[in-house]
């Protein structure tokens, strides 16, 4: 099987967020990414990764002068570590929200984006890809908690306008009109 996640980026005034940052191996196809919207690594100010997997860090040390932020345990700035207590969410700016949906870990997080198009939900894998709607197996061969994962995919089918899965494009929520 081959394996590789959804890597958004939040552009703000105040903020530039980098959300999963792939495996190991494409520090450089980020960097350019990241050169084609003007920026430079040393400009992100929040790198959150929804869970900890492999695919999900591995750019991480790019990121410099962020704040890192990984699933909802583990917070930290080069060395130092935050003794930060999560409970259900946290918020980053009047935009951005962060929720725990726990299910494919237990550690899972979604990041929630107010947009004037209407509220992007960047799940992780709590929804693989679009493709996983209509058939379930393509998360619960995944998942730790399989039940668990269920309730935190209809909380976000409840909320969201559109999903960012974890390995695939951007969808439209189909319960919303
Ligand atoms: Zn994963």
């Amino acid at each position: 099987m081959k394996a590789n996640c959804t890597c958004t980026l939040l552009k703000s005034e105040k903020n530039k967020i980098i959300i999963d940052t792939r495996t190991p191996w494409d520090g450089d196809s980020l960097i350019t990414a990241l050169q084609q919207q003007n920026i430079k690594p040393e400009d992100i100010n929040y790198v959150i990764c929804t869970h900890s997997h492999s695919d999900h860090i591995g750019c991480n040390y790019l990121f410099q002068n962020a704040l890192h932020i990984v699933g909802k345990t583990c917070i930290s700035r080069n060395d130092l570590y935050y003794d930060y207590d999560f409970k259900d969410n946290h918020v980053i700016d009047e935009y951005v929200k962060l929720i725990t949906t726990p299910g494919h870990t237990s550690e899972c997080i979604t990041v929630l984006v107010q947009t004037q198009e209407g509220l992007i939900a960047i799940v992780g894998d709590l929804f693989e890809k679009k493709q996983d709607m209509d058939d379930e197996e393509l998360w619960k061969c995944c998942s730790d908690f399989p039940e668990i994962q269920e309730e935190s995919r209809r909380k976000i089918l409840e909320i969201a306008d559109f999903i960012v899965p974890g390995h695939g494009p951007m969808f439209k929520n189909p319960n919303k009109t």
